[in-house]
């Protein structure tokens, strides 16, 4: 028998607990990496699956129900957790900086830290408004959120800043979140005022037509205010002020603009796309790092651009372990081809759902039942472990 000593083993380090690692933990658990020494380095313990957040928002899940824990997944994977938050990279060394423990080096890196909502841009954001990411900010702001309502009688006015898929989604479980939790208490929600501002012509940019229109019809009949092709330009002191001149007075101000990425990736030497994302080659690999990897939002495939979504951070999940596998063995790294489209499932907070696809959308509880399904099952992945564990080195 011959012992591995911990000189022998190579060290993988994935950085952050987002969509495509908890997938990579998954799959080395079903079929462990030998003479790997797996390392995980997450800021939360908890990875939040944004596809469930609005249904955590609007009262219909747990916060278990909408979280994967990391630590029996990286049990199940053989991995080391450190619960910390890079704040560097040391290329040259091959080491991630974190802000609390020492500097954790690695053969092979793969980032998948996910993006938030830009506020810097807009002075008097920061600080002041509450992006939806990163999610568990978002939701002890929410659960606040929830006792001032409650412990108030007078007219509030809550705004939403952008109006993509997510702001749209977030808006409508917060409204329905908040008339529950008053609706308990015996009491109407007809003193809380919703405003959605978005700088394009129309909501859901992205979006089809019908899809749109659907959305604008849901939204007028919930009574919310819709600011279209007016960029927010300044928040300061509960006051919103768009480019046009118009200030709206708000109680709360919820951010869920366009992504952006974590500054101390470009500034550690790593290219990134004009928006700061890790630019990555079809193998998943850094153009300027062939030993770091990035996937899900934070990467930018330079030869298939995507748009920011969970599900394709969750099928690059596959590709990666792949890949990882293969760079590890010193093997030739397979392509990663992304979809063009993929179905998007949109909940407006009622228990009601709106699939949307290429030209065509439709609408109905059945959705929201389906997609209430498809998440609770991709949940179940995770905790739902085989029991052999899977042993590094
Ligand atoms: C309200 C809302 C609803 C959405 N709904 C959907 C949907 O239904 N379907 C869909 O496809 N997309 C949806 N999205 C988009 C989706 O949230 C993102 O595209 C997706 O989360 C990206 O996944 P990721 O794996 O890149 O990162 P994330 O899921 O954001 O995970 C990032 C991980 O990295 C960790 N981390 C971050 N920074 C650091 C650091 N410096 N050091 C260590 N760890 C770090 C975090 O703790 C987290 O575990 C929604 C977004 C919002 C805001």
């Amino acid at each position: 028998m011959r012992y591995v000593e911990a000189s022998d083993l190579k060290d993988l380090v994935l950085l952050g607990g987002g969509h495509s690692h908890v997938g990579v933990l998954r799959r080395i658990g079903a079929r462990p990496l030998p003479g790997v020494r797996l390392t995980v380095i997450c800021r939360d313990v908890r990875t939040a699956y944004s596809g469930m957040l609005p249904g955590l928002i609007a009262g219909h899940y747990a916060f278990d129900d909408a979280h994967i824990a990391l630590e029996p997944l990286c049990r199940f994977a053989g991995a080391r957790l450190y619960c910390d938050e890079a704040i560097a990279l040391d290329l040259a060394e091959r080491k991630v900086v974190c802000q609390s423990g020492p500097p954790i080096r690695y053969d092979l890196l793969s980032i998948n830290i996910g993006s938030t909502p830009g506020t810097s841009a807009v002075p008097g954001a920061d600080g002041s408004v509450v992006p939806v990411k990163p999610i568990q900010k978002f939701i002890a702001r929410w659960e606040a959120l929830c006792q001032r309502v409650l412990s108030r009688e007078s007219p509030m006015r809550i705004g939403v800043v952008g109006a993509g898929a997510g702001g749209v989604e977030i808006l409508l479980a917060v409204q329905f979140g908040l008339g529950k939790l008053l609706a308990a208490q015996g009491r109407s929600a007809d003193h809380l005022h919703y405003y959605l501002f978005t700088n394009t012509g129309r909501i859901l940019p992205t979006y089809n037509e019908r899809t749109r229109r659907i959305f604008e019809r849901i939204l007028a009949q919930r009574r919310v205010r819709v600011v279209t092709g007016q960029a927010v330009v300044e928040v300061a002191d509960g006051r919103l002020r768009c480019a046009d001149g118009g200030e709206y007075a708000l109680d709360e101000i919820l951010w869920a603009t366009a992504a952006s990425a974590a500054g101390w990736l470009a500034r550690s030497g790593l290219a990134v796309d004009e928006k700061g994302f890790v630019e990555v080659s079809d193998t998943l690999q850094s153009i300027s790092h062939s030993n770091v990897f990035a996937v899900g939002d934070i990467a930018s495939l330079v030869d298939h651009p995507r748009p920011k979504s969970g599900v394709f951070a969750v099928r690059q999940s596959k590709a990666l372990e792949r890949n990882l596998r293969r760079a590890l063995a010193g093997r030739t790294l397979a392509p990663f081809r992304p979809q063009r489209h993929s179905l998007s499932l949109i909940s407006t907070g009622d228990r009601y759902a709106i699939a949307a696809r290429n030209g065509w959308a439709l609408e109905g509880r059945l959705l929201w039942r389906w997609k209430d399904w498809i998440d609770r099952r991709f949940i179940r992945t995770f905790s739902e472990l085989p029991n052999s564990p899977a042993r590094s080195g």
